[in-house]
């Protein structure tokens, strides 16, 4: 059957005028469940209270309209359409609330979920098959010979482009770069260990070379106090990258939700501590307790995300297994919804699992080891990259496929200016010219040692190629 629509104009001027003049506090009290199908009981009190909310929730895309379709005095139907250039994927989604007045209020009854890809003209309820690859590595960091090292004296100023030289083609063709930020943009006097902070450059060099986004919260988080942290989050906002771990104020506190290709992502990340350095007033940490982790999840799932990620700063450092807490921490997480589970911290490679349980595959990734450091020791001159590929087939997104690939760090010194470069692994073989012997041997025993771990410990993530290979 054919409905009959009305649009009412005054309705979309109605909402605009409130969407500037909302009171949030009258709606936190509604959860977003309302707008799950399979949880029709929350009652509100008005339908245009559910409209609202659910405009306060949604982000907008280009030029929505909004129309009514009023089936009885106690029934009634808002379609809201948002058209324009939504991601990669998109031209527009069409949300129809279905409303039904009970003696007291109005109920959400069910909504329903439309899309349009690029290129088609009419809306489906499946959403369009497609693939995003999600990257993630291990830490980045700055000791303080790395940060002489990207001193440049023509321009007397900092850059660590270098660094990324030969990673660059892998982190930029990736959906999404992830990474752990290790060291904070606390500003002058730079510093390596024991309390980082590095040039601000440095977050426009992460963003230029593929990142997309990067976590806060970690045993450095307030190696430079209360501005460490602000300065920091305003960096990283001030290049266009993504964050979530530590905030300005516990009012900004709240999941990292990403939106790529259709795919929505929660994203969470906690640190067992913050090296017995207090966490300023007003401003969070976020630290791992199971109780914390959980309203973190729960939140993420009101939000109907389609992957939920949390990255755990825990562990111990330079052990390459991980310890009973990090497994249990893991099952917890996945007992509790999460989909993906990515470690860091013990600055070596820890193993990785794909598990298949209730026909659902998750993640953990216990320890991705360094992606970038001055630690030269055996097993911590290098890391792990962990490459995910999600699918969505007939409207449901799946974990498909996941590989490592490994990448070392070289600290070229052969030359008048010490210089790193992170090589991926692919190119062991290929830069004879370029590498001493020594290095060469280092490079092949980093190598030798985390496939020999990984090909023995990882269930379910075999090596990988990187893009670009040859
Ligand atoms: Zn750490």
């Amino acid at each position: 059957m054919k409905a009959k629509f009305t649009v009412v104009f005054f309705f979309a001027l109605f909402f605009s005028l409130s969407l500037r003049s909302q009171n949030y506090k009258i709606y936190d009290k509604i959860s977003l469940e309302s707008f799950n199908p399979s949880l029709k009981k929350k009652h509100i009190k008005h339908s245009f209270d559910a409209i609202t909310l659910w405009l306060d929730s949604e982000p907008f895309f280009g030029k929505r309209t909004i129309a009514q379709n009023k089936i009885s005095d106690s029934v009634s139907n808002f379609i809201i359409t948002d058209e324009g250039d939504i991601d990669e994927l998109l031209s527009g989604i069409k949300h129809r609330i279905s409303l039904k007045k009970t003696e007291k209020s109005w109920m959400v009854t069910d909504v329903i979920k439309e899309w349009r890809c690029k290129g088609d003209t009419s809306f489906s309820s499946t959403l369009c098959d497609t693939d995003l690859s999600l990257l993630f590595v291990g830490d980045i960091m700055q000791h303080k010979p790395q940060i002489t090292a990207a001193f440049r004296s023509d321009s007397l100023d900092y850059d660590f482009l270098d660094n990324f030289k030969y990673i660059t083609p892998i982190l930029s063709e990736a959906d999404l770069s992830f990474g752990n930020l290790e060291l904070t943009f606390g500003g002058k006097p730079y510093q390596g260990y024991p309390r980082f902070s590095s040039p601000d450059i440095l977050a426009d060099n992460l963003r230029e070379v593929g990142f997309d986004v990067l976590f806060t919260a970690n045993n450095h988080s307030c190696d430079r106090g209360e501005k460490g942290i602000s300065n920091t989050i305003n960096v990283l906002d001030s290049t266009g990258l993504l964050h979530t771990g530590t905030f300005l104020s516990k009012k900004d506190e709240r999941p990292l939700i990403i939106r790529k290709k259709g795919i929505k992502l929660g994203v969470l990340n906690y640190t067992y501590g913050t090296n017995g350095l207090p966490i300023p007033e007003n401003q969070v940490v976020n630290l791992i307790d199971t109780v914390s982790i959980e309203k973190g999840i729960n939140k993420v799932k009101q939000q109907n995300c389609d992957q939920i990620i949390v990255c755990l700063h825990w562990g111990w450092e330079y052990k390459r297994s991980p310890n009973s807490e990090q497994v249990r921490l893991a099952n917890f997480c996945f007992e509790k919804g999460a989909d993906i589970v990515i470690g860091s911290h013990p600055h070596v490679i820890q193993k990785m699992e794909l598990k298949k349980t209730k026909g659902k595959k998750r993640f953990v990734a216990y320890s991705l080891g360094n992606f970038i450091s001055n630690q030269r020791d055996r097993y911590r001159d290098g890391g792990a990259t962990a490459l995910i590929k999600l699918k969505r087939e007939s409207g449901n997104v799946k974990l498909d496929t996941v590989n490592y690939l490994l990448s070392w760090t070289w600290k070229e010194e052969n030359v008048e200016k010490i210089n790193y470069k992170i090589l991926p692994g692919s190119l062991y073989g290929k830069m004879e010219d370029s590498l001493s012997t020594a290095d060469r041997k280092k490079f092949k025993k980093f190598l030798n040692d985390s496939k020999k771990l990984l090909d023995k410990e990882n269930i379910g993530v075999p090596e990988g190629h990187y893009f670009n290979a040859e």
